[in-house]
């Protein structure tokens, strides 16, 4: 941990904490900080975005443009942000008003996949292979040395599977759109067994703490459900948190970062990306840990103790729910009939606009096991569909 980072004094409720970006991420980070008695200000595009609309208050603005930027980050005692796309100028700029986790420098590796991967690799951590490339001559290169299917991927401002290429053969490569971005990546298509991630807290006093590994299903690239305890086993679950911690303390990050798996065999863990923020795997925490990924995400930043990370029951399950759900006209599905199964929660994230593929909020489930808490979310968004 840098100078700069370690011994920051304790940031109490009742100061002001400052969230750049306005999603979902942030919309659940103002709760769990509000409860706790911290006034949150959310810088967004508009006052009505999901975090906007529970924040103490808002400054509405473009992330680019310097004096709207300054005015938010002056009202702040702490500032920490919700998405990893976010121009690093703009958090060097908060940086310049009051502390900002994660850094500049954690968000410029993060939002590189080129950069995030060799930083991984260096340090001795095991990511999919990759190369860049910018043609298909070079995506046929890298396929001669790691063998078809080959996923290509822009290097900057992914997510949720946006931007991303899978080609099973040399003909696949025209289908890219090269021109449309600076920077791609080739990465080896992975046959995994299954996905795993594994949320890490490590605070302003240089306190570390893991969630217990989520175990993921996605379709469509996008996350699907995500469940607890995972099927790793043990000796699995505890090298998925040592690579955690060991990728927070490389990155010299403070806030929380997810770490997604690759799990490939019993022997073998891949990192497959990482997000210096909460992350949507571990929103099954707000309802079965003793401590929410949130709330843990305020105590980081703030240089409060970390809380348990330990399930408060034998497993919980998370069901996303898309604007797919959603009529073509904007009706919203039976909430009743979900609720009607009084083990499930409901997460709306305030959107009202229901796009195909849009997270509009999810359905959390506890049980005695994961497995039954799988079945019963699953079950409960069938009856919305
Ligand atoms: P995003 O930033 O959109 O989350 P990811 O790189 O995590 O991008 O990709 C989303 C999902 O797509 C992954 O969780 C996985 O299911 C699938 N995927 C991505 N890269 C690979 C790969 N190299 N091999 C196999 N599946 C992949
Ligand atoms: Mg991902």
């Amino acid at each position: 941990m840098s100078a700069l980072e370690s011994n920051q004094s304790t940031v109490m409720p009742g100061a002001t904490l400052g969230m750049v970006g306005g999603g979902q991420l942030g919309r659940m980070f103002a709760i769990a900080a509000m409860q706790m008695g911290y006034d949150v200000v959310v810088f967004c595009g508009s006052a009505d975005e999901p975090a906007g609309q529970v924040a103490t208050r808002t400054v509405v603005g473009d992330l680019l443009d310097h004096a709207v930027v300054s005015q938010f980050a002056k009202q702040c005692q702490v500032i920490t942000l919700e998405f990893e796309n976010i121009p690093a100028e703009t958090i060097r700029w908060c940086s310049e008003f009051a502390p900002t986790y994660p850094s500049h420098h954690v968000l410029a590796t993060a939002q590189d996949r080129l950069v995030e991967k060799t930083t991984f690799r260096d340090a001795g951590l095991a990511v999919t292979p990759y190369a860049a490339v910018d043609s298909a001559a070079g995506v046929g290169e890298f396929a001669e040395q790691h063998g078809w299917p080959v996923i290509v991927k822009t290097a900057r401002s992914g997510y949720d599977g946006k931007g991303q290429y899978r080609l099973d053969g040399p003909s696949d490569a025209a289908a890219v759109p090269w021109e449309t971005a600076d920077a791609w990546i080739a990465e080896k298509w992975i046959p995994f067994e299954r996905e795993a991630s594994v949320v890490v807290a490590r605070s302003t006093q240089g306190e570390v703490r893991c969630f217990p590994p989520f175990e993921n299903d996605h379709c469509n690239h996008i996350l699907d459900v995500s469940f607890c305890p995972s099927t790793l086993p043990p000796a699995q679950q505890q090298l998925a948190t040592t690579i955690a911690t060991r990728a927070a303390d490389v990155l010299q990050l403070v806030g929380v970062l997810c770490v997604e798996f690759f799990v490939v065999d019993a022997e073998t863990l891949l990192i497959n990306e990482v997000a210096p923020r909460p992350h949507n795997s571990g929103h099954l925490t707000i309802e079965s840990c003793h401590t929410s990924q949130f709330a843990q995400h305020v105590r980081a930043v703030c240089g409060l103790p970390l809380g348990s990370t330990e399930l408060r029951v034998g497993g919980a399950a998370m069901a996303n729910l898309l604007g797919d759900l959603w009529s073509v006209d904007g009706q919203g599905p039976r909430w009743d009939q979900a609720l009607a199964v009084p083990s499930v929660s409901l997460h709306l994230y305030g959107k009202t606009d229901a796009k195909v593929g849009r997270k509009m909020g999810h359905l959390t489930a506890t049980s005695d096991s994961a497995a039954d808490a799988v079945a019963t979310v699953r079950q409960t968004r069938e009856k919305l569909e």
